[in-house]
């Protein structure tokens, strides 16, 4: 199906964009890769009477350094992020991740802004905002806006952004010495939606976990953070065996069976994805654990 007719507009700035969107308020949309927003306009999921192409205007791409973060202009390509030494060196979690979005011809056109605007409840890298505790610069007509991950997803498919508001830039804290993370997801084909993922980042302090932070995707209105879990992995002991092993089995268990309230639908039932949640929380934190101890090579 072909998407239905609209107006296209194509500035040469930041200030150009925030001028047709605040002109056109609900029905304009920015267009970043194209690669989620053009197949929702031919399934007439969403038909907005003007889009906005981003793909023209300078300074929303690249990747630095800053203050222990990194930071992504929101055009930012998800192929560019994948092939990034800065990005395997300072954020190895990231580098992880990327191969499991989509496949190669779709991330070298999706952008790091699009996903994370678009907050599909399937998509890595929303849960890996979450997990990380990263922050989202927002821009409008009105002026700027940092917004953290905590705040940033409200609902399905809804995010902080109003209208006329643009995502410039994501900012996401470095890997810290004595942290470490892990990624497990369950998808049918690799490349498809996962069914359910999980992403785990921890810290150590001597021999305990300091805190853990674990969100989810594919199961809920959006990414979900397991906040009861996390409670349990503080002040882990790491140096017994047994209490390892207990305490990021409790973990699991709480992640599937109070954080979250999947759904059920043709690809998986609630229980299924329960299943999932419990045993891939386990595996991403055993990764995780293993990881900040020096136990896992750092890009196994
Ligand atoms: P677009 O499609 O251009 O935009 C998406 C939405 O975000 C639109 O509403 C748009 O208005 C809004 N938007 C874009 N940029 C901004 C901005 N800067 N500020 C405000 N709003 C903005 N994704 C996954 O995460 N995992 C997968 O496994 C996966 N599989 C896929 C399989 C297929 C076959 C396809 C076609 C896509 C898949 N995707 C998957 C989606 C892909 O990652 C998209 O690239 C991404 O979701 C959207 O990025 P985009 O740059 O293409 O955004």
């Amino acid at each position: 199906m072909k998407p239905p007719a609209f107006d296209y507009h194509a500035p040469d700035s930041v200030a150009g964009v925030l001028e047709v969107l605040a002109q056109y308020g609900d029905d304009a949309k920015p267009l970043a890769g194209g690669q989620s927003l053009v197949p929702a306009m031919s399934f007439r999921l969403a038909r907005p009477s003007v889009l906005v192409d981003l793909g023209r205007v300078p300074g929303l791409e690249g990747i630095r350094s800053e203050g222990g973060e990194l930071r992504f202009g929101a055009m930012t390509r998800q192929r560019e992020l994948e092939a990034s030494a800065l990005v395997a060196e300072r954020l190895p979690l990231l580098s992880g991740v990327l191969p499991h979005i989509a496949h190669p011809q779709i991330r070298n056109r999706g952008t790091v802004g699009g996903s994370l605007a678009h907050a599909d409840p399937a998509a890595e890298l929303p849960a890996v905002l979450l997990a990380l505790g990263g922050r989202c610069r927002i821009r409008s007509s009105a002026g700027e806006r940092w917004v953290g991950a905590d705040d940033f997803y409200t609902g399905l498919f809804e995010t902080a952004l109003g209208d006329g508001d643009l995502l410039v830039e994501v900012a996401l804290p470095e890997e810290q010495p004595r942290s470490g993370w892990g990624f497990h997801e369950f998808a049918r084909r690799h490349g498809d939606y996962a069914l359910v993922g999980v992403v785990a980042q921890v810290h150590l302090d001597g021999r305990r976990l300091r805190d853990g932070r674990i969100a989810l995707l594919s199961v809920g209105d959006g990414p979900v953070r397991a906040v009861r879990a996390e409670q349990v992995l503080r002040g882990l002991d790491l140096d017994d065996p047994a209490a390892r092993d207990r305490g990021l089995a409790e973990a699991a268990r709480l992640t599937a069976h109070a954080d979250i309230d999947p759904p059920g639908d043709l690809q998986a039932t609630a229980a299924f994805r329960r299943h999932l949640a419990e045993v891939l929380t386990r595996r991403a934190l055993d990764d995780a654990v293993a990881r900040a101890l020096g136990e896992l090579a750092p890009a196994t």
